[in-house]
């Protein structure tokens, strides 16, 4: 017809699976957790003695912190909320007794449950793509509770495939994890992306793997190397997302490639990594 103003390319080079994130990338987790930390703020105000940004970021190192334990099982995951509950007033100058963090930790997750949503777009952008592609989740946790988070965002049927750290042994950025991944889709590395917010675990983890990584980088801050990793700011507009998945620069090129030179196209990994 001579009218469509955006023909769907770029959609032709979509590669054949794309791996994504779950926290703070599919499940918006950063908005729950601040009406969680608001509301214990409101109730024990000395917490803001700290700004939000950095209340926030301490509770997720808390929460990296442990989480090797609550996935092991050595650690109930609500006895571990009330212990970085606890340990985020010593940071903020104040303590709770034992039973005021108890309390605080039902605030904070009374809170939490009710702003749980998907990162604006992921929706979209997630049935844009399965078009073409197959997809699977990658993230750190356990998988009842992100196949629970998965449910309640509304995107358990959106996707393909999950593997969680709990399931595999190793979190990212261990490239185990990524590998399984591929296993599971039965497609080299180079025929797959990872989408995810974190640079350490979801970039430089997917990278090596030999995946071409897109860091989702929603927040305000300084941007990384482009010449590793195509960043995006969201899953809106989802066209841009669409063509950065599809960048064929990357696909090309090899740019983004470990530094040794070594394409992904040439770099199959192999299953030989340790396992913990
Ligand atoms: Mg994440």
């Amino acid at each position: 017809m001579g009218t469509e103003r955006h023909p769907p390319r770029a959609m032709t080079r979509v590669p054949s699976l794309v791996l994504v994130d779950l926290d703070d990338t599919l499940y918006d987790w950063r908005w729950a957790r601040r009406a969680g930390l608001a509301a214990v703020t409101t109730r024990w105000p000395a917490f803001s003695h700290r700004p939000m940004a950095a209340r926030s970021r301490e509770y997720v190192r808390l929460l990296n912190e442990m989480h090797d334990e609550v996935v092991r099982g050595r650690l109930d995951p609500e006895d571990a909320r009330t212990r970085r509950i606890a340990r985020l007033a010593m940071y903020c100058g104040f303590r709770l007794s034992r039973r005021e963090a108890e309390e605080a930790s039902e605030v904070y997750q009374i809170a939490y449950a009710a702003e749980e949503r998907a990162v604006p777009g992921a929706g979209e952008a997630l049935s844009r793509l399965r078009a073409r592609a197959a997809i699977g989740v990658v993230t750190n946790h356990r998988v009842e509770e992100q196949r629970r988070k998965l449910s309640v965002i509304g995107l358990a049927t959106a996707i393909d495939f999950l593997v969680t750290s709990e399931e595999v042994g190793v979190a990212k950025p261990h490239p185990e994890i990524f590998r399984r991944a591929l296993d599971r889709a039965g497609v080299p590395a180079r025929a797959a992306v990872m989408i995810g917010d974190s640079w350490e675990a979801d970039v430089l983890g997917a990278r090596a793997a030999g995946i071409r990584p897109i860091w989702l980088h929603r927040s305000r801050g300084r941007p990384r190397d482009p010449s590793i990793a195509q960043e995006i700011a969201g899953w809106r507009p989802v066209d841009r997302l669409l063509r950065a998945v599809a960048d064929p620069r990357y696909a090309r090129t090899g740019r983004g490639s470990p530094r040794s030179g070594a394409s992904p196209s040439k770099n199959r990994p192999s299953l030989r990594a340790p396992r913990r």
